[in-house]
């Protein structure tokens, strides 16, 4: 089944408001193993919103449209609905005194004649009642009770569901009424698992599966990119959860044989910085940070971990030199001859962030985040990172080649995935 979102709103065109409702229901429809193939914005216009209610009826099975379900003038979401579906639009008396329970139940002043045009519903639908607000939801199966209802329609079977835009409304009411209805239309499900890597570019993780890639259907492998990372997303279409689990194991099996240590988890809900601390805990680490182009990210993002207090004692940031030689001990001549950002420097910073918190290990970067501060030999982007584990040091330079905001957030991906394979060198797992 293929679903179709119809997001109503001048707002949203003129980028007033973000489009929540469409991201909302695309990870609903993914979760009930409902296709998305089309989502579409239009404004507050009869003219076009019936051309792309008839589009969309022509191309999609389930139409979803959201918005444009209030009171007022410019709402005209569910007269253009019974326009194009050649119904007419009746008193609802259930809805009428719900209005009216609501406003009385809020000591709201009197209810507006316009707020009557809420209690009108498309002949022959099934109303799905609004606890948050007065605008109800309609649910119409084109082809149900036709019968019954004063006109036809030219677009065989199909289901067309109106939601009101504030997401505080739409989404009780999606939860409670339309996803089980929605789950009824379509059996079976989609099963994904996710894979994450990190220490591999999405090109480059994209050529060493291309083999798999080609040709596939189901499962499929999906890639995203993230912020130093990649996402390999498994979906298979599978009557249950059981046979979904069945159909993607042995493309995870493979990745895992690809892939091997630059996979850090393959549970969707954990993140680089649970694995790290998990590790750091497993093995009695203690580490220290030191950071001067992160400004304490690193060390923020180890703190998102509950527990992480018992890994994390003191955290550096170490912005100048001076700094750099009062808290970490290092040394003048080393920042003379190398400068702040370089190999050395950033050695003895893990070495000294080790040595006076008296932690086990230790994580230090120094590097230049832009836009600027770059010179031919030290251009923006370059990143060294430096960890010690049990006073062993591994240093590690990167070529960034990002904005300030991305350069920073790279530097910590890549800080954290250090530790971690400087953990799993010294302790095999
Ligand atoms: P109301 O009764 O409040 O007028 P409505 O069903 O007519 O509701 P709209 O007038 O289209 O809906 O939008 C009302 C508000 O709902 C918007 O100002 C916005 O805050 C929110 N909203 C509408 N559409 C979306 C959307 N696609 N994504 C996120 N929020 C939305
Ligand atoms: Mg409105």
């Amino acid at each position: 089944m293929i679903a179709e979102f119809i997001s109503v709103g001048t707002e949203i065109l003129l980028g007033n408001i973000v489009n929540t409702n469409a991201n909302y229901l695309a990870v609903k429809c993914a979760e009930l193993g409902i296709s998305n193939y089309y989502q579409v914005s239009v404004g507050d216009n009869e003219e076009r919103l019936i051309q792309t209610l008839k589009l969309a009826l022509s191309r999609s099975d389930i139409v979803i449209l959201t918005g444009g379900l209030g009171p007022t003038q410019d709402d005209l979401t569910k007269e253009v609905t019974a326009k194009v579906l050649q119904r007419k639009l009746i008193e609802d008396p259930h809805t009428k005194e719900r209005i009216t329970g609501f406003f009385k139940g809020r000591n709201l002043k009197e209810v507006t004649e316009n707020n009557w045009k809420q209690a009108l519903i498309i002949e022959g639908s099934t109303v799905v009642d609004n606890n948050n607000g007065t605008a109800p939801g309609l649910i119409i199966q084109t082809e149900e009770g036709r019968e019954k209802t004063s006109g036809q329609t030219p677009y065989g079977n199909k289901v067309v569901v109106l939601l009101p835009g504030p997401p505080n409304e739409l989404i009780p009411m999606f939860e409670k009424n339309i996803a089980p209805f929605l789950g009824k239309l379509q059996p079976g499900i989609f099963y994904s698992e996710m894979v994450k890597i990190c220490g591999v570019g999405e090109s480059k993780a994209e050529t060493m599966i291309q083999d798999l890639m080609a040709g596939q259907t189901n499962p499929t492998i999906a890639t995203y990119a993230k912020n130093g990372e990649v996402h390999l997303r498994v979906t298979a279409a599978a009557k249950n959860t059981k046979e979904g689990k069945l159909l993607v194991k042995p493309i995870v099996d493979e990745l895992k044989k690809r892939f091997m240590t630059m996979i850090y988890t393959t549970n969707e809900k954990e993140n680089l910085e649970d694995v790290v601390v998990s590790f750091m805990a497993r093995h009695h680490i203690m580490l220290t940070t030191a950071e001067s182009c992160t400004g304490g990210l690193i060390a923020g993002r180890i703190v998102n971990v509950p527990g992480a207090s018992a890994v994390l004692g003191e955290g550096f940031i170490t912005y100048s030199n001076e700094a750099k030689q009062k808290y970490l001990k290092v040394k003048e001549q080393t920042l003379k001859d190398y400068g702040a950002v370089s190999k050395e420097t950033a050695a003895e910073m893990a070495f000294g962030a080790a040595a006076v918190s008296g932690s086990n290990a230790s994580l230090a970067v120094t590097g230049i985040a832009g836009p600027d501060g770059g010179t031919k030999e030290k251009p923006v982007g370059l990143v060294y990172i430096a960890c010690t584990l049990n006073g062993k040091l591994s240093v590690k330079e990167y070529k960034l080649n990002g904005s300030r905001q991305k350069n920073r957030d790279y530097t910590v991906i890549y800080a954290l995935d250090l530790l971690r394979n400087t953990i799993m060198e010294e302790y095999g797992t």
